[in-house]
């Protein structure tokens, strides 16, 4: 059976990625990783520094005659996400990954993640840094610790560590198109104060949103696929005066879409005729969202609260919900992705007994997630809630004259024989988080392919592993030329 040192005989990029496979690095638990690499760096000649969080800058100098070229970072992160089967007793702490090799795939057989998001980024950076072969200007690697977690090293970065002109995220784990944009975001929250009266007479009633698939709120928000919060409260708009509401909850974070939702009161009518109206409701919903076939409301008989909302209160919660502006506000033709979205993701009751309803507007123009948040915050004010807006983070907004994003067309034109499309993703990356200390750097994103990454099935494909580094090569001859 083939091993990754018969691979590194004929691409040394391997031999660092077999490290990085030998040496245990999850999320939290890099630091033998990084003391690994910096020994190796170190022996090479490079200059080494690590930060208070443990990020790990390494830097090449110019060779003589480049001293003027732009120096070009090459960024990954560290850690890996551990992931293992049900059974295994493979311990993430101790133990090197169990790495095989089947045609052009590398994995773990089924047993553990592989750890190639992001091993495959640091393994090119190191490979690029000590390739002796290469004459060019200043080059970097900064590997960061922590982004599986909260991208939590990106945050504690010091801006020296993000000094230069160019800089090459090596984290998308895809080779057929370049990202060269993210979102940022906030997460917003309206605080409303129920006044409750005495629960009329009736039946005592639970109604439950099911059956939908909610998602990620960035990655899956132009899906359609319904917000189980908003449907909810088209449906006690219908309800009326029919229902007396005490509760409202569901979700419990803001980046997720909403597919639980939960109302308990008392009813007016029959339990039949709220479900055949709720029925009513839903198949109208179906044709109008890509809800899944068996999504439905489930109407049920439960115990009667001790006290309901006032009239006042319900008519104006609801209207609040129903006009609260939800999923995809703008897209973005140019990189055929979301630009801008809100996700209403959780309500829940507070321990002072309010209700907190929690919103995530994103876009890659911070100005816009900005204008998002505002009118939130209008909208929360002005049907008397208490607005609070909390861990902001900011977008990397796409430069279509980059010249970065040119020299990696150019480079892939040799290697690939083509150009590739340039996308953004409508999530957080590091590079967003970069942007505001280092104003003036140019970022790109661009990886080898890697498949189903943060499950025990992921695997690298060999030869596009092979393919990046050539790619980053002939980056830095057009860069450097
Ligand atoms: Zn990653």
């Amino acid at each position: 059976m083939k091993t990754l040192s018969d691979l590194a005989k004929r691409n040394s990029v391997w031999r660092f990625f077999e490290m990085i496979c030998a040496t245990p690095h999850p999320s939290g638990h890099e630091e033998k990783l990084a003391q690994r690499l910096a020994q190796e760096a170190e022996g090479e000649g490079l200059q080494v520094r690590r930060d208070a969080f443990g990020n790990l800058r390494i830097d090449r100098k110019a060779a003589p005659g480049f001293e003027k070229a732009p120096c070009i970072i090459f960024q990954a992160h560290l850690d890996m996400v551990p992931q293992k089967a049900p059974g295994s007793d493979f311990d993430f702490l101790n133990d090197p990954l169990k790495v095989q090799i089947t045609e052009d795939r590398i994995h773990c057989g089924g047993e553990t993640t592989l750890g190639a998001d992001d091993g495959s980024g640091v393994a090119l950076a190191l490979d690029i840094l000590t390739d002796r072969e290469l004459r060019c200007g200043a080059l970097a690697a900064l590997l960061t610790r922590e982004e599986e977690i909260g991208l939590n090293g990106a945050r504690e970065l010091p801006a020296e560590f993000l000094e230069g002109d160019f800089l090459i995220n090596l984290d998308s784990g895809c080779d057929d198109c370049f990202y060269a944009g993210c979102a940022g975001g906030v997460e917003n929250y309206g605080i409303f104060t129920p006044e409750y009266i005495q629960t009329p007479s009736g039946t005592g009633v639970k109604i439950e949103v099911t059956g939908l698939e909610g998602g990620h709120s960035g990655a899956d928000i132009h899906l359609k696929r319904g917000n189980a919060h908003k449907f909810m409260a088209g449906l006690l708009e219908i309800l009326g005066e029919n229902i007396s509401v005490a509760s409202f909850k569901g979700g419990s974070v803001v980046n997720a879409i909403s597919r639980e939702s939960e109302v308990t009161g008392v009813l007016k009518i029959a339990l039949d005729d709220a479900q055949r109206a709720a029925d009513l409701y839903a198949k109208k919903l179906r044709s109008t969202f890509n809800a899944a076939p068996d999504f439905g409301f489930l109407v049920r008989a439960a115990a009667t609260p001790p006290q309901v909302w006032s009239r006042k209160f319900q008519k104006e919660f609801v209207a609040m919900l129903t006009s609260l502006p939800d999923g995809v506000f703008k897209f973005s033709e140019e990189l055929n992705s979301v630009e801008t979205s809100c996700n209403i993701g959780v309500i829940a009751e507070t321990e002072d007994g309010r209700i907190k309803v929690g919103c995530h507007p994103r876009s890659f123009d911070d100005a816009q997630w900005e204008a998002v948040s505002d009118s939130n915050k209008s909208h929360f004010e002005k049907f008397g809630g208490e607005f609070i807006a909390e861990g902001p983070y900011p977008g990397w907004k796409f430069k279509s004259d980059s010249r970065l994003l040119e020299a990696g067309q150019k480079a892939c034109e040799k290697i690939y024989g083509k150009r590739l499309p340039v996308r953004a993703i409508h999530a957080g990356l590091e590079p967003g988080i970069f942007t505001p200390a280092a104003p003036q750097l140019e970022m790109l994103s661009f990886a080898p392919m890697d498949h189903h990454c943060h499950t025990t099935e992921e695997y690298l494909e060999i030869s596009s592993m092979e393919k990046v580094s050539y790619w980053l090569r002939e980056l830095v001859k057009g860069l450097h030329s």
